[in-house]
């Protein structure tokens, strides 16, 4: 029966995508570039609790950085750092997805390590306009492992 269970989370992994499991950009919680590491905003990360957090400029669709909560160990609230001096002293690389990708195939990227958050867009050619990269989410590796074990429960 165990192997039933994950043979079928297997093939789950080859058929269903990023966005099926990803966390919407609504849910997202995230940072403005311009905002200081002051003693409010440390405690209001401290309080949501996450392990990465999303940048953005001006716009939640527009990302363009990432913190990791390990980031802030020796920052001071005290000194009022700019989010931005620490942004650039960790440079942490931004990876993308596109929301019809396999969770398998994100299951090998995020195994090569670069990141274990990936941003995830798609291609929006409706309208009258030139098509555009939108920002739909976040995915990590947590969301597809929990969908091996999803799979497993529901089949037992
Ligand atoms: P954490 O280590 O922060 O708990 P995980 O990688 O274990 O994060 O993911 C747990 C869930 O939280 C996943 O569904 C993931 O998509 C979501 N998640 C991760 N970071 C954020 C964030 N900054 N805002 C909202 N949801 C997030």
């Amino acid at each position: 029966n165990d192997e039933i269970n994950i043979i079928s989370g297997a093939l789950e992994l080859q058929r269903k995508t990023v966005f099926d499991v990803m966390t919407k950009i609504e849910d997202v919680y995230m940072l403005e570039h311009n905002a200081v590491l002051d003693f409010e905003t440390v405690s209001e990360i401290m309080k949501k609790g996450y392990t990465r957090i999303p940048v953005y400029d001006g716009d939640k669709s527009n990302i363009c950085g990432l913190l990791n909560i390990k980031d802030l160990a020796l920052v001071d609230p005290d000194d009022k750092t700019p989010l931005k001096t620490v942004l650039k002293f960790y440079n942490h690389p931004l990876v993308w997805v596109f929301d019809d990708q396999k969770l398998g195939a994100m299951l090998q990227d995020f195994r090569q390590g670069h990141s274990h958050m990936a941003i995830v867009r798609h291609v929006n050619n409706e309208g009258e306009g030139d098509p555009y990269y939108e920002t739909l989410g976040v995915l990590t590796l947590e969301d597809v492992i929990e969908e091996i074990i999803q799979s497993e429960i529901i089949d037992e």
